[in-house]
């Protein structure tokens, strides 16, 4: 996913602000990483460039 759409996503459960961890980038392209809610804390996997925000 490209770090520009980033700021749109918010937290389903809660809609609160993300915090993103990246640990694979490429290119602008994050590949691998972690989304952590500030709001309620929990945490979205994002894997080959996928956010899995279920
Ligand atoms: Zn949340």
């Amino acid at each position: 996913m490209k770090r520009e759409h980033i700021d749109m996503i918010i937290c389903p459960y809660c809609h609160g602000e993300l915090k993103l961890e990246i640990k694979k980038e490429e290119d602008g392209n994050i590949i691998e990483g972690v989304f952590k809610c500030k709001n309620c804390g929990k945490t979205y996997e994002i894997e080959d460039g996928i956010p899995k925000m279920i």
